[in-house]
């Protein structure tokens, strides 16, 4: 006879500590961390834990005894089961606020070293359409939230649906109606695409089967207007084109229309080849430069090309790490993980030179070509591995750097590389980072010779839990 599960607990009157720092509220119960999604910082709930884990449980609310203070009632209709905007039902001052605790915990729990200054978080003026790019999947089997099996049976007839993943579920779309995230025409393209394609008897993906023919939609917006929409098939039929045809006639504001063959069981379309429809195979964005109002910085963005997704805010954190670095002119900078050289751009005519190192290929071919448009000359690129390129043999090769900026994925830097900055020992450095918690590991390691001054939080996400933060570090004097 198998071993008959204890139920779960339930916990009553449990009192929200914080926001969390992965997007779930926290509570405490008898010294136990409980994870509570969409739940606030205040409420007052009665809990039903849905996991147990050693060092935590993680519990829905069951009943509301008393609703938080920052509590606003969300926008979007599909708050609650989407996994994009989990902080809609706090107020923006509220959300900033919590931010802001998160890279401060971070600092003294996880760096624990002093610093000088902590600047208080820059907020976005657009807390929603902010995005530049959105991706969309289809899926012929859409995660039904109205679906009552008692009343209607074999459920609903059309199960076609055109949206997100349930958070964290490969395999499940939630059929999005409205989102908040991206400006028009972004649903209206959506929509209009899900409406034709039921219409004509276009089939969505299965992704247990591997059938269907429409997989994803992604959409791409620049500041000054251009708009790219690429379409991924699954294999090359005759209703391909027909599709394209009447989007490119239906929205002729797309300046770029491309599309994709996905034959692979992943999504990932960056090893494939995208091709013109019609339009340019690019966008342009714009970025206005320390100092100038006239002339904008442009860049170049292709289909899989990296780009900042909230580029009102990029302006912000670039300005952020600029004024940090507080050039005089004769520096070389080091701008590690530069993508396609946007960082690199915006300093380069402030200082002699700059060596930009990122391990895209693509990526790097852009950030030659955006230099190349924008006149830039005394900047270079180098393609790798960071762990593997940054060594000693590169900094006496290229010269030890004044400053190094550094802007590493959500991982954080490799150990390897903070070792290398640590033996390069530039005057300053610019650590901006969208994982408070691996800047914090990664400063904690940098305190070998340098100090903290600095940070400054920085609001890419409205609504999510998500923050960036630029940290300044100087080179302790009996080092230098
Ligand atoms: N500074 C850029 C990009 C930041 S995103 C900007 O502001 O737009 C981080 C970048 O680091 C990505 O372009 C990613 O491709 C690159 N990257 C990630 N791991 C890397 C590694 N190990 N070595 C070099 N580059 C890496």
């Amino acid at each position: 006879m198998g071993r008959r599960k204890r139920p779960l607990p339930l916990f009553e009157n449990v009192e929200i500590i914080d926001a969390g720092s992965d997007g779930k509220a926290v509570a405490r119960v008898d010294d136990r961390v409980v994870f509570v999604p969409f739940a606030a910082p205040g409420d007052v709930v009665d809990v039903q834990v849905y996991k147990k884990r050693r060092s935590y449980f993680e519990a829905k609310v069951v009943k509301t005894h008393k609703k938080s203070e920052y509590r606003v009632s969300p926008e979007c209709s599909h708050f609650g089961l989407c996994g994009g905007c989990k902080w809609q039902h706090l107020s923006y001052e509220a959300q900033l606020q919590f931010k802001q605790k998160q890279v401060k915990d971070a600092l003294e729990r996880i760096a624990k070293v002093p610093y000088d200054e902590f600047l208080p978080i820059i907020g976005g003026e657009h807390q929603y359409y902010y995005r530049n790019k959105l991706e969309f999947t289809f899926s012929n089997r859409r995660w039904l939230t109205d679906y009552d099996p008692s009343k209607e049976e074999g459920g609903p007839e059309d199960t076609n649906g055109l949206g997100f993943h349930l958070p964290g579920m490969f395999d499940k779309i939630l059929d999005i109606d409205h989102c908040y995230l991206q400006r028009d025409p972004s649903n209206a393209i959506r929509l209009v695409v899900k409406k034709y394609a039921i219409e004509n008897g276009i089939s969505f993906y299965n992704v247990r089967k591997w059938e269907g023919l429409l997989r994803n939609i992604i959409i791409r917006t620049s500041r000054n207007g251009n708009l790219m929409v690429i379409i991924v098939f699954r294999e090359e039929t005759e209703k391909n084109e027909g599709l394209l045809a009447f989007l490119a006639e239906r929205f002729p504001e797309i300046t770029s229309l491309m599309y994709v063959i996905n034959g692979k069981k992943n999504d990932t379309i960056n090893d494939l080849e995208v091709k013109l429809f019609q339009g340019d195979p690019f966008i342009v964005e714009e970025m206005i430069p320390p100092g100038e109002s006239e002339n904008p910085l442009k860049f170049k963005i292709g289909p899989t090309s990296f780009y900042q997704t909230n580029p009102e805010q990029a302006q912000k954190l670039y300005e952020a790490a600029y004024d940090f670095a507080g050039f005089k002119g004769d520096e070389l900078v080091y701008d590690l993980y530069t993508g396609a050289g946007t960082i690199a751009s915006f300093v380069a005519p402030s200082v002699k030179k700059v060596i930009g190192v990122e391990y895209v290929e693509e990526a790097v071919k852009d950030a030659q070509e955006n230099m190349r448009m924008n006149d830039i000359a005394n900047v270079e690129f180098y393609w790798g591995d960071l762990a593997k390129v940054l060594d000693e043999e590169f900094v006496r090769q290229h010269g030890r750097p004044d400053v190094i900026i550094t802007d590493p994925p959500r991982a954080g830097m490799h150990e390897k590389v903070v070792r290398q900055i640590l033996q390069a020992e530039s005057e300053k450095i610019v650590y901006v980072s969208c994982n408070p918690a691996t800047q914090a590991r990664d400063i904690a390691l940098l305190h070998e010779k340098y100090d903290l001054l600095k940070a400054q939080p920085v609001d890419m996400f409205p609504q999510t839990h998500h923050v960036e933060n630029v940290a300044l570090l100087k080179l302790r004097k009996e080092q230098a």
